[in-house]
């Protein structure tokens, strides 16, 4: 069967990078594993009968009776993982979460799982390296952006390895990484949870202006915020700009019902 441009397949077929990333998801009995995009299910044969529970969501619907033959007790769901409701997965146990993403959902995908009101344990995901490096990013660095910052206000993250081209089918054009985010047990408390992306959206798409001027549309109190607004949007840390967010002063008409 030949691999969809359309779904992003490119299909780990190297051993040596399989093995490495069962070692450091390290999947126990007592897990509740899910899978996302398990293609031909190269890192579900190696995750299959590891766990207590394993979900897989698949968009390829063509892949699926290959999928459920070969691992019977698998829970696959064929959807798109942008259109599924993760809380549907039950709420009451952590979740560890994996994956070869397809690189033009994955930001998305980032972004719905963070927001998402799933408890996650962990999640190890093979990303373009280009985004690991945005994911994994520092204040003051051209990488640092939006990602970065929404990330890193919900998970600490881990560049694991990068992984060439040459170990996919068909290769990629780019080189991938494979990246650990684990959610933080404590974060900075937002007043308005989704005002943080509306700070950053609105911040990283003038980047080279300063803050002031960047973020001229929505009513901020610099003084109660404590943050310099003449530096620019990529110096600033995510506490920075948990602050920023706290300190928009209520309406934002922009927001709509976004509080
Ligand atoms: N896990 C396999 C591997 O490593 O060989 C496949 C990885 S491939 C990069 C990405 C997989 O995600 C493909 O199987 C593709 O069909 C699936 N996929 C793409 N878009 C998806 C979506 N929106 N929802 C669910 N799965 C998707």
């Amino acid at each position: 069967m030949k691999a969809r441009k359309r779904f992003g397949q490119h299909f780990l077929t190297d051993a040596s990078v399989l093995a490495r990333t069962l070692d450091c998801i390290g999947p126990r009995p007592t897990d509740r594993l899910l899978e996302i995009g398990p293609g031909r299910g190269a890192l579900t044969e190696l995750l299959h009968g590891t766990a207590e529970r394993f979900v897989a969501i698949e968009i390829d619907r063509d892949l699926a009776p290959m999928l459920r033959a070969r691992f019977p007790g698998l829970e696959l769901v064929v959807a798109d993982v942008l259109k599924f409701e993760f809380t549907a997965l039950g709420t009451d146990a952590p979740w560890r979460i994996a994956g070869n993403l397809p690189y033009n959902i994955s930001t998305p995908l980032l972004v719905r799982l963070l927001t998402s009101n799933l408890l996650i344990e962990d999640m190890h995901f093979m990303l373009q390296k280009e985004l690991a490096d945005r994911v994994d990013g520092e204040p003051g660095t051209k990488a640092w952006g939006r990602l970065s910052v929404l990330v890193q206000y919900h998970c600490t993250v881990e560049t694991l390895f990068d992984v060439e081209p040459s170990s996919f089918v068909p290769p990629p054009k780019v080189r991938s990484s494979m990246v650990r985010l684990t959610p933080r047990a404590e974060k900075p408390p937002l007043t308005y949870p989704a005002r943080l992306d509306t700070v950053l959206r609105t911040a990283f798409s003038a980047r080279r202006k300063r803050l002031a001027n960047a973020l001229k549309s929505l009513p901020v109190d610099w003084d109660r915020a404590g943050v310099d607004k003449n530096s620019r949007p990529d110096q600033l840390s995510v506490r920075d700009y948990v602050r920023i967010a706290n300190a928009i002063e209520y309406p934002v008409s922009a927001e709509g019902a976004v509080r």
